[in-house]
């Protein structure tokens, strides 16, 4: 499977991510999360962007 996908996070599109919680992160940010404490505010941030994502998905 090499289906391009655009990140949820910097909205970089890759085929190199994993899904999370069906929300879709490139590589890169996959790494910076694991690399960021939970009380880092970027941290805050990275939740934010994954919640918004995850809700756009579901139909109104
Ligand atoms: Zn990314």
């Amino acid at each position: 499977m090499s289906r391009k996908d655009h990140c949820s996070i910097c909205e970089k599109e890759t085929e190199k991510g994993i899904y999370l919680l069906r929300v879709f992160i490139c590589e890169d940010c996959e790494e910076e999360m694991i690399d960021t404490p939970a009380d880092d505010p970027k941290y805050d941030y990275f939740v934010k962007r994954m919640a918004k994502a995850h809700r756009s998905m579901i139909p109104s």
